[in-house]
């Protein structure tokens, strides 16, 4: 186990002079806040939270920790699955929950500037006014930087990829108190190494996420949703296929096994039959596209008759 050092009440007060009293606790209730995401890991707390509000403070406070071998954690809303965000080794705990600004939003270029504090939904909702939107969702409204430090993908990743695949370029912020560009705002990046994606689902371990410029896409015109039952796991698999296969485009594929469409619908009420069931979204920019982005059989209506073959399709 490595060994750090003690946050002493010194380095509380160095704390709070880089980021503001307000910004600095040590109270229970914050340390417990941020103790523990949503894994069935154990909690563990932090010595102190600091809410830093701008890049340079998150660099001044990781220079004070690496020269005093203080462990930090960075933390976005705590919605990781994988106990990452939590502080096992105590020290300093960097949330980014004052730091979820839109810095600039660049239509013409299909493009945003963050601060990565910012929730992707909270973003989209932003961006409705531009009719653009950041795809990536996975599902709880996560930040951005612990999207991009988790590389999150989600429900729409069969038709725009995950983080990695939505993102241009970061500041990041070095251990040492260095603050970095990463990648380039040119969508054609071909020279040099790709240390942008090194920094990506990185979780923190190489530096702090402190901005990006991320791609977004037109928000689509039309769009619908189709659920499908099947006999199987390799029936449903091979739907799944076929859909691509001929050429449609489906927006979101979501596909859950028996047993948990049984839990959805005792736990949520959900109207499921106890067979793995397809969730399927489509979306395109022509009157019909949305639908013609889906099997035929099972647009605009939910089916809960089982499907042991292929759909025929549009
Ligand atoms: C209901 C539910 C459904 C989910 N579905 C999916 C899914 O379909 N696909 C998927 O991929 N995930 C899914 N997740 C997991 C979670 O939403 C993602 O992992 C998300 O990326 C976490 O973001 P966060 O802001 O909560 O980050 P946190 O959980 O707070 O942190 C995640 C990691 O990022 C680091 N970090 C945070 N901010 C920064 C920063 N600025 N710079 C560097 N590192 C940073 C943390 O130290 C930690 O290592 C789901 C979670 C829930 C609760």
């Amino acid at each position: 186990m490595p060994s750090f050092n003690p946050v002493t009440p010194e380095i509380v007060t160095q704390l709070q002079t880089m980021v503001g009293a307000a910004n600095t606790s040590t109270a229970q209730a914050d340390l417990d806040l941020h103790a523990k995401d949503q894994s069935q890991h154990a909690a563990h707390p932090a010595e102190v939270v600091v809410w830093p509000t701008n890049a340079q403070q998150v660099a001044d406070v990781l220079k004070l920790a690496n020269d005093c071998r203080i462990p930090v954690t960075p933390w976005g809303v705590g919605t990781g699955l994988e106990g990452n965000s939590i502080p096992v080794y105590g020290g300093i705990l960097m949330s980014f929950e004052r730091m979820n600004q839109i810095v600039e939003v660049h239509a013409d270029d299909f493009q945003v500037t963050v601060q990565p504090g910012i929730g992707h939904k909270d973003l989209n909702a932003q961006l409705a006014r531009y009719g653009l939107f950041f795809p990536p969702d996975p599902g709880a409204n996560a930040t951005v930087g612990g999207m991009l430090a988790n590389n999150a993908a989600g429900i729409r990743t069969v038709k725009y990829g995950a983080s990695k695949d939505n993102v241009l370029q970061m500041q990041v912020a070095l251990a040492d108190g260095r603050l970095i560009k990463v990648g380039a705002r040119s969508v054609k990046q071909a020279s040099g190494y790709d240390l942008l994606h090194l920094f990506v689902g990185s979780e923190g371990t190489l530096g702090i996420i402190t901005e990006a410029t991320l791609k977004l896409v037109p928000v689509a015109q039309y769009m619908s949703a189709a659920l499908a039952a099947f006999d199987s796991i390799e029936a449903a698999v091979q739907t799944v296929v076929a859909v691509r296969g001929s050429g449609l485009d489906p927006a979101a594929l979501e596909l859950i096994d028996a047993a948990h469409a049984r839990m959805l619908r005792e736990a949520e009420g959900v109207d499921l039959t106890d067979y793995p069931t397809l969730f399927m979204e489509g979306a395109g920019h022509l009157r019909g596209n949305g639908r013609d982005q889906l099997p035929r059989h099972h647009r605009h209506r939910r089916t809960q008759k089982t499907v042991a073959r292929a759909p025929q399709f549009v």
